[in-house]
């Protein structure tokens, strides 16, 4: 059962001034972590955390004299480490009580002030590198929404498949191409069978889109299942992910084992982990139509129906080369919420886990593509476009089916304290960008 604490209080302040700004992305209730180093040469990666327009460079806070070092060096073990592999493998209690010291030493009176001021970089000093060290990642299909758009397309006799409502369907995906928020690749080449043609074409993808996911970082590992109730225990927190996706290159070789080399040119996530404590004010119920199939016993505890969401509010956005030489800010394109997510993140755990499949600390899930409800909230470019049948305006009049040479999409993610949530405070996710660079 997810608890809050004084943590978590929305009235705390920091002594970190831009950390109180109403909109931003990190107060000191968030306290999201990640990997990265001053962009002046020569400095090793290490561990740090999000304090509004800073860092806080827990290697430096490890070898403070006060309390505050002694906490931080006993939770990261290797205060030193250039990946959150350590600190992901101790577990949830590790992690509640360092955010509990963390808070405290950044509250608006702390005396930790004084050794921490020095800990400090603007994040416009830093770059980022992975925060964890992947070993696998595992691509789920969580959005119903996303599954029947998508579906109609491939498949238009049959959309959904007939396991899709029992089942958390999911591929294993490599871990290799994972890049961080920022970089830019090339145009993937491949095999693609034009319309109408009964030989494959071979050259640049012509429908390269992205797909909005949310990412998933396993915390502890397991030796045999992990059950339903205590799934979430393993989940070291959530970031956000594209799934770059040639949809024409898919087309071509995703039959009969499913996704390829369509899928792992590249996939970039943001740079800062939002942990399960700093998302527990924004848990919300599950639902499941009464006329669906329920969930096995073993994908079903109360838990799952009273707080399984995430309302998380997810926004994609574009920049092309024409709007970035203008210095236009990137435009929006879709907008939803992962509360719509069919499987929940705990039912994924569990799922992955129930023959045996042994999860390591670091290993990523990507949720799917996290489409909601309407046409406005898709994920991805293919179901906005119908398939391409129907390309779009952007507001500076450029028009869009697939991706360009040279554009750059954004996705940005919050959790609000509005509505039943009124007064709870605004937490972000920063943002995750990728530029696609022409083809090789
Ligand atoms: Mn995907």
């Amino acid at each position: 059962m997810t608890t809050l604490d004084e943590t978590h209080d929305p009235s705390l302040q920091s002594w970190v001034q831009s950390a109180n700004a109403a909109d931003g992305d990190f107060p000191i209730q968030n306290l999201p972590f990640g990997v990265f180093r001053r962009k002046r040469g020569g400095e090793a990666f290490r561990i740090g955390v999000a304090i509004g327009d800073r860092v806080l460079d827990l290697a430096a806070v490890a070898k403070t004299r006060g309390a505050i070092g002694a906490a931080v060096a006993a939770a990261l073990g290797d205060v030193e480490a250039s990946t959150l592999n350590g600190l992901m493998a101790r577990g949830p209690a590790t992690w509640s009580a360092l955010r509990l010291e963390l808070s405290r030493a950044l509250r608006s009176g702390a005396d930790a002030q004084g050794d921490l001021t020095a800990c400090l970089y603007e994040q416009s000093d830093i770059e980022h590198a992975l925060p964890a060290r992947i070993g696998d990642y595992t691509d789920f299909y969580a959005s119903v929404y996303h599954a029947t758009n998508i579906g109609k397309l491939f498949r238009p006799d049959a959309p959904l498949m007939p396991n899709y409502k029992w089942i958390p369907i999911g591929y294993h995906g490599r871990s290799s191409t994972i890049g961080v928020s920022g970089e830019r690749f090339h145009r993937p080449v491949g095999q693609t069978l034009p319309p109408g043609a009964s030989v494959p074409a071979f050259g640049p993808s012509k429908r390269l889109d992205y797909e909005f996911e949310v990412g998933i970082f396993i915390g502890t590992g397991n030796d045999g299942p992990i059950p339903i109730a205590s799934a979430d225990e393993h989940v070291f927190g959530l970031c956000l992910l594209n799934d770059w996706s040639a949809r024409d290159i898919q087309a071509w070789e995703y039959q009969p084992l499913g996704p390829f080399l369509a899928k792992n040119f590249a996939s970039t996530i943001s740079p800062w982990i939002v942990t399960m404590d700093a998302l527990a004010p924004f848990r919300t119920a599950w639902t499941r139509p009464a006329d669906d199939p329920q969930p096995l016993p073993y994908l079903d505890a109360p838990t799952v129906w009273s707080e399984g969401a995430f309302d998380v509010q997810l926004e994609a956005s574009l920049s092309t080369s024409k709007s970035d030489a203008a210095n236009q800010p990137a435009m929006p394109l879709t907008r939803t919420s992962f509360r719509h997510s069919y499987w929940t993140v705990g039912q994924m755990v569990a799922h992955h886990t129930v023959n045996g499949c042994r999860l390591m600390p670091g290993d990523l899930f990507g949720s799917g593509t996290a489409s909601g409800p309407t046409a406005t909230e898709a994920g991805a470019l293919i179901e906005l476009v119908e398939g391409g049948k129907k390309p779009f305006t952007l507001i500076n009049g450029e028009t869009r089916t697939f991706l360009e040479d040279g554009d750059t999409v954004v996705f940005r993610a919050w959790c609000e304290g509005t509505g039943t949530r009124a007064g709870v405070r605004r937490i972000g996710f920063g943002e995750c960008r990728g530029t696609i660079l022409p083809a090789r």
